[in-house]
């Protein structure tokens, strides 16, 4: 089977990134600290830290956003990039908006649901949580078998 090699970055070109092998699927969060960094909501796929080697040609920067997280951003276009949880940094989210299209994914879930804003409707067709899904903290969907999200 061919390797497939996904290519994304961030608006000005200073932060780009290539990704192999399967990609969770897309989660939606809705939480106003997401609609805050993101501008709207923030859709984030995820990957192992093994499967993404990142280029920056020194615009990447990373906000500790709270206790648990930190968002990885450029600090010349503005581009929401990354999402990390402290402790468990050899996981990364990555931007959906920001992957090469196409991208192959497919959004699974919205999260926190309950804090998004008044101005859209979320999907009813895709899956929602009021908060965090109960696996929210667990292993990405396998990295080596996801050949359904491609
Ligand atoms: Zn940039
Ligand atoms: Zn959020």
């Amino acid at each position: 089977m061919t390797e497939l090699v996904r290519t994304g970055g961030c608006l000005c070109g200073g932060v780009h990134f290539e990704m192999q092998g399967s990609l969770r699927p897309v989660l939606a969060c809705h939480c106003s600290q997401c609609r805050k960094t993101s501008g709207h909501f923030w859709a984030a796929t995820e990957v192992h830290r093994d499967q993404i080697d990142i280029f920056d040609k020194g615009t990447l920067r990373w906000y500790r956003s709270s206790d648990h997280a930190q968002r990885g951003f450029c600090n010349r276009c503005g581009a929401s990039l990354f999402w990390r949880r402290v402790g468990r940094e050899e996981f990364l989210s990555i931007g959906a908006g920001c992957i090469d299209a196409p991208t192959g994914l497919v959004t699974r879930a919205h999260i926190f649901v309950d804090d998004a804003s008044d101005y859209y409707e979320v999907s009813p067709s895709e899956a929602q949580w009021a908060g965090s899904p109960q696996d929210f903290d667990s292993e990405p969907i396998a990295p080596s078998n996801g050949d359904e999200f491609r």
